[in-house]
């Protein structure tokens, strides 16, 4: 009997000016890859336009090491983006997604794949605390979390970034998702398939700084909850429907009292209070639906969702590969 092929591991790893931690993360990827006999692994980094070292640091890399893949990207597109770029490129029977600031231990890497050896598809890491990370960016987190939450009814895993092991299939259903403004976070909720979560402590950045600004992370909230959710559109209506029931009492009101007291002429106050109180709700709506229509403009454009640069996949695939 021919003996069986090993299963190949691809490490997935989405860079962006990255090329002070690279050196740091290659060294720590090889050091755990090189612990584990059962799998081949391939590394690749998908680079999402950046504008160091990081893609000659990784083609140095690719000319020393047969096991080193790179596809960059032709600009910046966002990590969303450049995941998707990853997982349409990927032929291995698993990947492994992971930062490349070391803030995802490569320590974890063996449990995720004895867990899939077991039969688990989606294993993700589940962060217990999350050192230097700032206080408002924790609360407004947790916050962010539950309204997703209460607001849709797949199950979403709170604590959890884009550091996981995906199985073939996993990968298969995300690659059919083309939506142009991605958050993979909730995609990997959606996809369902077996789950399990590994616990570990969030370490800080090894190096460089975050790419992620408030201004972005903002944006990639209410982008994550209406690709994710129409509960705001409802809501507008419910507080439309709410807002003219109180002002249908009100008016009741007032005509009672003038037919009883005779007419007021006061009342200057409540009535620019309900005005503006009227205007705000008016906006707001318009602000929730203009969202969702802004959405449907965006993916009717049709767009490329990423567009490939230099790349060096075309090369002699990996030992075991698929193809
Ligand atoms: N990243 C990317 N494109 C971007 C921004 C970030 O590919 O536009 C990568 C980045 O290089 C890193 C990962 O996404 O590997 C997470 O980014 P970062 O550490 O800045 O985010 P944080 O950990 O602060 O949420
Ligand atoms: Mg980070």
């Amino acid at each position: 009997m021919p003996p069986k092929k090993k299963p190949v591991v691809t490490i997935l790893v989405p860079m962006y000016n990255e090329e002070l931690v690279l050196p740091l993360l290659f060294d720590e990827l090889n050091r755990v890859t090189g612990g584990i006999k059962d799998c081949d692994f391939v590394y690749l980094f998908v680079d999402d336009g950046s504008k160091d070292a990081s893609v000659s640091i990784v083609k140095n890399y690719a000319s020393q090491d047969s096991r080193v893949r790179y596809l960059a990207l032709s600009r910046n597109f966002g990590k969303e983006k450049a995941l998707l770029a990853g997982f349409d490129h990927v032929d291995s029977d698993a990947v492994i997604v992971i930062d490349a600031d070391l803030q995802d231990p490569p320590e974890l890497i063996p449990e995720m794949i004895a867990l899939w050896k077991q039969g688990y598809q989606d294993v993700y890491a589940k962060r217990i605390n999350r050192r230097g990370e700032t206080w408002l960016k924790k609360v407004t987190s947790t916050m962010y979390y539950r309204l997703l939450q209460t607001t849709t009814r797949i199950e979403i895993q709170p604590d959890t970034g884009d550091f996981r092991l995906l199985d073939r299939a996993c990968i298969d259903a995300l690659k059919q998702f083309r939506e142009t403004e991605r958050n993979t976070k909730a995609l990997f909720s959606w996809i369902g398939f077996r789950k399990y979560a590994i616990e570990y402590d969030r370490a800080p950045r090894a190096a460089g700084k975050t790419k992620f600004n408030y201004f972005r992370l903002f944006n990639l909230a209410i982008d994550g909850l209406t690709s994710f959710t129409t509960t705001p559109l409802r809501v507008a209506g419910v507080l439309g429907f709410l807002v003219s029931l109180i002002a249908f009492i009100y008016l009741l009101q007032v005509i009672i009292k003038n037919i009883i007291y005779g007419p007021d002429v006061s009342g200057y106050p409540s009535t620019m209070a309900t005005i503006l109180f009227l205007g705000g709700v008016q906006l707001m709506s318009l602000g929730i639906i203009g969202e969702y229509i802004g959405k449907i403009f965006n993916e009717t454009k049709n767009r490329p969702t990423y567009l490939v640069g230099e790349n060096n996949l075309n090369t002699e695939p990996a030992r075991g590969s698929r193809k």
